[in-house]
C-alpha cells in the first residue's frame, strides 16, 4: 500500500530519557509503516543542547514559527545534578520555557479519555481542556514584608515624569504587601489563542476570573476577552455552532464540577496552576494529559504533559523491560499530524490521526495496556493484561 503524504515538514524535537526512546519506537512501529514522514529534525535532546550551547532549541521555536506545527519529546530541564550527570558547560533553561517565549503561546491541557478509567467525577465524560495563562500576575510580583505600622501606597512614574500615588494600606503594625501586573499585549495574545483553540476544537470557551472584587485588574481580562469576541471571533462562532461565555470563577468552578465536560476553560496564571493539576488527578493519570502550545499567530507545538520519566530510563539501561505509557506521545504526533493535514486539505493524513487515536483507546478499551494503568483499568468482564511498552505499541499496530 502506497504511503501518506503531505507537502510542508512538520517540525520534529526529539528529546530525552525514556520519552526519547519511546519515541523512535513510536515512529517506527505506528507511523513510519503508514505515512511517508517528512519533518526538519531538531535534537532537543541534553546531550545537543549542550553541543550547540542551547543554540538548536531556538532553531527549533524559530521553524515552528515558520513550518506552523511542530512535535516535541519530553526535555530535561537541568538541575546542579543533571550537569554532574551530562557533565554541562552550564545550566539551560527549560526548552518549554524558550519555545513558549518565542511563540509567545499558551498552553492547553486535554485529558486523554478511555472506558475503564473513571474520572473521580464520574460525569465528566468527555475531556475538559485547561488553558493557563502563563505571565504575569503573583508569579511575577514584588513581595514585601512590613515589620511596622507605615503608609503603604503604589507609585506610577510615567514617561513624562508625572508621579501617580495610590493607597494599599495603612499598616498599624507587622503584615505582607505585594504589587504585581500584566499586560493588554499578553492578555490580548492569550484571549487570541484561546479563542483559536476552541475554535479549532468546536468547543465552547469560558472564561472565569474575580472581577466584581478585582474590578480594574480582572475586569481588563473580562473586556480584553469581550472585544475580541466581538470584533473578531462572533460571526465565526456562531457558524461553527459554539459559544464564548464569561462568568465570575466560583461560579464557573461549579457549573464545571455539574458539568459533562467537553469546554475549554481559560484560566487566569493562578487558577490554571491549581487547576490542571486538579484536573489531571481527577481524569486519572498524568500519563493520559496531551498538552499543545498555541500561538496567537496560530502556530502549534504538540506535546505529552508528563516528563522524561526518568526512574523507568534507568531500568531500561540496566537492560530491563519497562511497561512506559506512550499514549500522550502517541496523541502528540496524531494532533501534530491532523492539523498539518487540515492545513493541506489532506484528508487521508486526518484520517490517519484519528485512526491511530482511535486504535489507542480501543487497545487500551479491550484490556491492553502499560502497567499504570492496569493498576487504574476497572471494566466489567475484562481483566486488565499489563504489557511492556513495545508489546503496548505492536498491539495498537496490529489494531491499527
Ligand atoms: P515524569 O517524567 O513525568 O515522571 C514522574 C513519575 O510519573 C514517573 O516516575 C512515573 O511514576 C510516572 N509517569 C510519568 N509519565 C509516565 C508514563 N508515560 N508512563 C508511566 N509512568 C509515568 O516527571 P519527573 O520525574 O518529575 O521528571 C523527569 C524529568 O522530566 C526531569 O528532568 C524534568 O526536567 C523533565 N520534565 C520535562 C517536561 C517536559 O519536557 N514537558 C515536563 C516535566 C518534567 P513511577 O516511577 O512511579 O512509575
Ligand atoms: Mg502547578
Amino acid at each position: 500500500m502506497a504511503k501518506i503524504t503531505y507537502e510542508k515538514p512538520i517540525v520534529e524535537m526529539q528529546g530525552d530519557e525514556m520519552t526519547r526512546v519511546l519515541w523512535d519506537w513510536i515512529k517506527e512501529i505506528l507511523i513510519e509503516p503508514k505515512v511517508a514522514l517528512k519533518t526538519e529534525y531538531y535534537d532537543l535532546g541534553l546531550v545537543c543542547r549542550d553541543e550547540t550551547d542551547d543554540r538548536v532549541t531556538f532553531e527549533a521555536g524559530e521553524a515552528i514559527k515558520r513550518l506552523g506545527v511542530g512535535v516535541k519529546c519530553a526535555t530535561i530541564t537541568p538541575n546542579n545534578q543533571r550537569k554532574e550527570e551530562y557533565n554541562l558547560k552550564r545550566l539551560y533553561p527549560s526548552p518549554n520555557g524558550t519555545i513558549r517565549a518565542i511563540l509567545d503561546g499558551t498552553v492547553f491541557r486535554t485529558p486523554i479519555l478511555v472506558k475503564g478509567i473513571t474520572p473521580y467525577i464520574p460525569t465528566w465524560t468527555a475531556p475538559i481542556t485547561i488553558a493557563r495563562h502563563a505571565y504575569g500576575d503573583v508569579y511575577k510580583a514584588t513581595d514585601v514584608l512590613v515589620n511596622d505600622a507605615c503608609k503603604a501606597e503604589l507609585v506610577v512614574t510615567k514617561t513624562n515624569g508625572e508621579v501617580e500615588k495610590y493607597p494599599v494600606h495603612d499598616f498599624k503594625g507587622a503584615g505582607v504587601l505585594q504589587g504585581m501586573h500584566n499586560t493588554d499585549k499578553s492578555i490580548t495574545a492569550f484571549a487570541r489563542s484561546c479563542f483559536n483553540f476552541a475554535l479549532s476544537a468546536k468547543q465552547d470557551l469560558w472564561l472565569g476570573t474575580k472581577d466584581t472584587i478585582s474590578k480594574v485588574y480582572d475586569g481588563r481580562f473580562k473586556a480584553i476577552f469581550a472585544d475580541l469576541y466581538e470584533n473578531e471571533f462572533k460571526s465565526a462562532y456562531e457558524k461553527a455552532g459554539i459559544k464564548y461565555e464569561y462568568t465570575l470563577i466560583d461560579d464557573c468552578v461549579a457549573r464545571i464540577i455539574r458539568s459533562n465536560g467537553g469546554m475549554v476553560w481559560a484560566c487566569k496564571n493562578y487558577d490554571g496552576d491549581v487547576m490542571s493539576d486538579m484536573l489531571a488527578t481527577a481524569y486519572g493519570s498524568l500519563a493520559m494529559m496531551s498538552s499543545v502550545l498555541v500561538s496567537p499567530d496560530g502556530n502549534y507545538e504538540y506535546e505529552a504533559a508528563h516528563g522524561t520519566v526518568t526512574r523507568h530510563y534507568y531500568k531500561y539501561r540496566a537492560g530491563e523491560e519497562t511497561s512506559t505509557n506512550p499514549v500522550a506521545t502517541i496523541f502528540a504526533w496524531s494532533g501534530a499530524l491532523r492539523k498539518r493535514g487540515e492545513s493541506e486539505n489532506n484528508t487521508a493524513l486526518m484520517q490517519f490521526a484519528d485512526d491511530l487515536e482511535r486504535a489507542t483507546v480501543q487497545t487500551i478499551e479491550s484490556g491492553y495496556m502499560t502497567g499504570d494503568l492496569a493498576l487504574l483499568f476497572k471494566a466489567e468482564g475484562i481483566t486488565p493484561k499489563k504489557l511492556n511498552s513495545r508489546d503496548f505499541l505492536n498491539a495498537i499496530a496490529e489494531r491499527l
